[in-house]
């Protein structure tokens, strides 16, 4: 049962005007008024105030979610947070058995083998205190790893790499309510960072970053190490005069990944990297905080054909600003786009191409 304070907080949002819904990304793609933030919330209170008879459809609404918090940064009241009482209907879900087959599905999949994708490989090199985490999304593209294990490489500083397909941060147990699950992967990266006496870490993947400092932090497992985006980390390596690129030109459109740029407020440093190297920028109209999701990541929207619309109107989003290259800087956002055959580039191989030893 909710607490009357949450009660009260769900009731407002449930009686709202619901202008937010005109950022939902799901709402946008799919023109469906039950999957606008306001209706979802109407039936959360419903739920709680035990009017549905159909369990398991209502679930399977909290699950037509992209999670990418626009509704958040779009929403009346201040600190309200829809995403929160939703992350807790899908608790419930996990707990009854009635996940939507899909997040079932991958559920299992990382229950067994540790990472969503059903790989198995251990990835340990180099030592020093900064980390280098390779994300499942990361392990899963060689393209993104290889670049960025040469801007790595290249900076000439001591870097010790880990995780890959051995370990994950625990966002498919997360966003699928299985929180005992997450406690214990939380505790385990915890246990690795301290036995490997990380003071920095640097990842390629947002979901990664918010995870292991906003989300492990509210569960109560805090980190001894700062975690950082890969674009943070190679600003930081432009400034510092750590690696040198060669200038290009070219007209690029760079893509926000909702989570990092709505909830780790990263945006202008992937721009500032893309014009160090010469490039001219063109926005899309929906950009920096008013992004839309790839459709993949990070809130596992249960539906295919969902996540196709979701996908297939960022593409469209995207298009039409006629650029000559588009760059991401999640590998995630770049297999969902390139499995709908459009074109995108992760920041790191764009840097890798450029740098020079000079
Ligand atoms: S999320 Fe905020 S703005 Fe959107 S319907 Fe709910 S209360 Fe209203
Ligand atoms: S998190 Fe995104 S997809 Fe989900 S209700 Fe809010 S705006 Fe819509």
């Amino acid at each position: 049962m909710m607490e009357d304070k949450d009660l009260a907080l769900i009731a407002n949002c449930a009686m709202c005007a619901n202008m937010c819904k005109y950022s939902c990304t799901v709402y946008l793609a799919t023109g469906s008024e039950t999957l606008t933030p306001q209706k979802k919330a109407r039936l959360i209170l419903y739920q709680e105030k035990q009017f549905l008879e159909d369990d398991r459809g209502f679930f399977d609404t909290m699950f037509q979610c992209a999670m990418c918090g626009a509704c958040h940064a779009n929403c009346i009241y201040e600190n309200f947070d829809l995403r929160a009482f939703i992350q807790e209907e899908r608790g419930e879900a996990c707990r009854k058995d009635l996940l939507p087959e899909e997040a079932k599905k991958r559920l299992q999949i990382t229950r067994q083998y540790g990472n969503p994708d059903g790989e198995r490989e251990l990835i340990q090199k180099g030592s020093g205190e900064i980390g280098y985490f390779v994300s499942c999304s990361t392990f899963r593209d060689k393209a993104v790893l290889s670049a960025s294990e040469d801007i790595l490489r290249r900076s000439r500083l001591d870097i010790q790499e880990f995780g890959g397909a051995d370990i994950c941060c625990g966002a498919p147990f997360y966003f699928a309510g299985d929180n005992e699950e997450l406690a214990k992967v939380a505790k385990r990266i915890g246990q690795e960072v301290r036995k490997r006496n990380l003071k920095k870490i640097i990842t390629n993947c947002p979901t990664c970053v918010q995870m292991m400092t906003k989300i492990y932090d509210r569960i109560g497992v805090h980190l001894d190490a700062e975690f950082i985006h890969m674009t943070e980390f190679l600003c930081q390596l432009l400034t510092e005069g750590k690696i040198q690129i060669r200038k290009k030109n070219g007209l690029v459109t760079y893509h926000d990944p909702c989570t990092l740029a709505r909830d780790i407020g990263i945006i202008e440093s992937p721009r500032d990297i893309i014009k160090a190297m010469g490039f001219e920028i063109r926005e899309p109209v929906y950009s920096g905080k008013d992004t839309h999701c790839c459709g993949r990541t990070p809130g596992q929207i249960a539906s295919n054909t969902v996540r196709g619309r979701v996908s297939e109107m960022r593409i469209g989003e995207l298009k039409e600003t006629a650029a000559e290259a588009y760059i991401s800087a999640c590998p995630t956002c770049k297999k969902t786009f390139s499995e709908m055959n459009f074109s995108m580039k992760d920041i790191t191989e764009i840097v890798a191409e450029s740098i020079s030893d000079e």
